[in-house]
């Protein structure tokens, strides 16, 4: 059966894009330690340990997520954009890519925010805006 996020790259279920290309889908965390949390995930390849990918795949997850880095830094200010890969929740591989502005931004055991769709939209837009620049 198709994961969450397979579903969601292939636009079944609704998300908040904020870079694609053949291989590779960006989209905003619906639950984010800070806004502008994004999700990278490889569009076809299920596996849920980002160490078992292929090295291509996990090359090109890791370039892609760069790209997208460098677009969320410029769409949402912030001192650096941080890096997670955790893969408790959902079986399919994903980055975190998370704004920060303190360490404390990076700790997934606070709570998460909930933004509104409007926000949500406008973040994701900035960010796809600059993501098209690079
Ligand atoms: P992890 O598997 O890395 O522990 O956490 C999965 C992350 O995916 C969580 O931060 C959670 O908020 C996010 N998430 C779970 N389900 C969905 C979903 O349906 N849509 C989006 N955009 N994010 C999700």
């Amino acid at each position: 059966m198709a994961t969450i996020f397979t579903k969601i790259a292939k636009g079944e279920i609704p998300s908040y894009k904020v870079a694609e290309n053949e291989e590779y889908y960006a989209f905003l965390d619906i639950n984010p330690l800070a806004p502008g949390h994004t999700l990278v995930i490889p569009k076809n390849v299920e596996d849920d340990y980002i160490f078992n990918l292929d090295g291509k795949t996990y090359a090109g997850l890791w370039e892609f997520a760069r790209k997208v880095a460098l677009a969320l830094k410029a769409a949402v200010p912030c001192k650096r954009v941080g890096v997670a890969v955790l893969g408790m929740e959902v079986p399919h591989t994903h980055i975190h890519l998370v704004p920060l502005n303190s360490e404390s931004d990076l700790d997934f055991r606070k709570e998460k925010l909930s933004l509104d769709g409007d926000r949500m939209k406008e973040i994701a837009d900035s960010i796809l805006s600059e993501y098209e620049k690079i």
